[in-house]
């Protein structure tokens, strides 16, 4: 019997061991922290053995085959310990390829995944196909292979679910844009960052797909490196296939752009147009997000009547541009999960009111040079929420005249209501990680929102999202 080490047992990991279970083979969960009572139940449920608080590294030379968490870097001991062995590992999304024959639609990029893979695949159940959800979005791939039988998979993919794919082949791969982020992960050289994202074409052939942002001037000047086999689909809103010169014209044939208030998708069986105003998403980023899964529910040939249905029924996500609540004409907004500088930025470009803005928390080598033009014009005081904001200052004091210090989400919102005046927007994108203070980012967005809701109770607070309150747009 083939031996699966499986390292970290959280979603991925347990999903993993069932799969591996159901394929027979011989499994061994290791995990070196603590695991959770619920994945413990369903490995002892399983009679998977298991160890937590270590990795027992010896007991797995014996491997055939080790599932990696992606949460464990290639720097760990245990990683390296395994590789010296010449041991293959995998991420859970390879394992879980290697088992179904279901079309899979794979959305990576630095910023968008989450947005762009929720729409396609809410594009996808509108048209009614038997299609799930799943990868870092929160759902295991290799749970789903092995308990249903779906015809079509959404996955969003990681550039760390990237690193350890062999076989991985999408039917559509869209690929958002690349800005740095994690580089902590990746000996902190840009190129091998990008380099795991692109490998997401790495196995595609000319009856695939790539959807891939053609404003991105990283993925543009990247394009040329990598050996793209599959049909590729540009979206752009500067280019247009009347505009582009001769060299671009070629490229855009199967591109999708907007023209004339429209989002205008071309393909040899099923042309698309579909007004801007049928999207429930606001903002420039959300609308590069609509345009790659227009395009990529083009090309599965739904009709553009159903794709418009799916684009008006679509619900925008918790934490992300999240309109909280209006009090006395300030409104708060919620953008916790904007971690990088470049998702701040189209958070600071979607708002058109005067912004006081809540930024920090643990820096990933942030540069805040790509902001200063859009803070200047927009942001009337900073409230920093972190531990250490000294980057924060260093970069706008010279820019902004208030930047206040803050360590709670309480007290953020507190001091920021203070600043701010009737018509105002209070928007906490924070540009960094939440650890410092806050278990993850959904706990920071959570926090903020609980301090916002405590604060209008008693004023004439108008809540604008809740599940039975109509959201108001931005
Ligand atoms: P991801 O899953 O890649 O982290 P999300 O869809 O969760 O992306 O969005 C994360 C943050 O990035 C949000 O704050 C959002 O406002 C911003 N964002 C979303 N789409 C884009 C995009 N296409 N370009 C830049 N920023 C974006």
């Amino acid at each position: 019997m083939n031996k699966l080490i499986i390292l970290g047992a959280s979603e991925s990991g347990i999903g993993a061991a069932i799969l591996g279970k159901q394929q027979g083979y011989d499994i061994f969960v290791s995990d070196f922290g603590t695991i959770k009572a619920n994945y413990k139940e369903a490995l002892l449920k399983m009679q998977i053995p298991f160890e937590e608080g270590q990795h027992s590294v010896e007991k797995m030379f014996a491997a055939d085959l080790v599932v990696k968490s992606p949460g464990i870097p290639n720097k760990a001991g245990v990683i390296k310990a395994l590789k010296a062995k010449q041991i293959p590992i995998i991420s859970e999304i390879e394992f879980a390829s290697r088992f179904t024959n279901a079309k899979i639609i794979a959305i990576t990029g630095s910023n968008g995944k989450t947005t762009t893979t929720s729409l396609i695949y809410h594009l996808l159940k509108t048209a009614g196909l038997n299609v799930g959800l799943a990868g870092n979005i929160g759902f295991s791939f290799a749970k789903q292979v092995a308990q249903n039988q779906y015809n079509y998979y959404v996955i969003e993919v990681s550039s760390f679910q990237l690193d350890d794919i062999d076989t991985f082949k999408p039917h559509i791969a869209i690929l958002t844009n690349i800005t740095p982020d994690h580089l902590d992960r990746y000996n902190y050289k840009f190129e091998n960052y990008i380099h795991s994202k692109f490998s997401i074409v790495q196995n595609q052939d000319a009856n695939n797909h790539l959807i891939y942002g053609f404003d991105d001037e990283v993925v543009q000047q990247q394009m040329p490196h990598f050996n793209i086999k599959a049909l590729r689909h540009p979206f752009s809103l500067k280019y247009k296939t009347s505009t582009a010169n001769e060299e671009e014209k070629v490229t855009f044939e199967n591109g999708i752009f907007v023209s004339e208030n429209n989002i205008i998708c071309h393909s040899k069986q099923n042309d698309v147009k579909i007004s801007i105003d049928t999207l429930t998403l606001k903002g420039k980023h959300n609308l590069y997000n609509a345009m790659a899964a227009i395009s990529a529910a083009s090309l599965l040939d739904i009709h553009a009547s159903t794709i418009a249905k799916g684009l008006s029924s679509f619900k925008s996500l918790e934490h992300r541009l999240e309109p909280v609540a209006t009090i006395n004409g300030v409104l708060f907004i919620n953008d916790s999960k904007a971690t990088n500088v470049d998702s701040v930025w189209y958070a600071l470009d979607a708002v058109t009111q005067p912004i006081v803005w809540i930024v920090g928390g643990v820096d990933k080598g942030n540069d805040y040079s790509i902001l200063q033009n859009l803070v200047q014009t927009k942001v009337k005081a900073i409230v920093c929420l972190g531990k250490d904001n000294q980057k924060i200052h260093d970069a706008f004091k010279n820019t902004i005249s208030t930047i206040v210090d803050t360590q709670s989400a309480a007290a953020a919102v507190q001091i920021s209501y203070q600043l701010a005046a009737n018509g105002d927007v209070i928007l906490l994108s924070p540009a960094c990680a939440s650890f410092d203070l806050f278990l993850n980012y959904t706990d920071r967005g959570n926090q903020f929102k609980e301090a916002i809701l405590a604060k209008s109770i008693g004023s004439d607070a108008a809540p604008v999202s809740g599940p039975s309150k109509k959201r108001k747009e931005v």
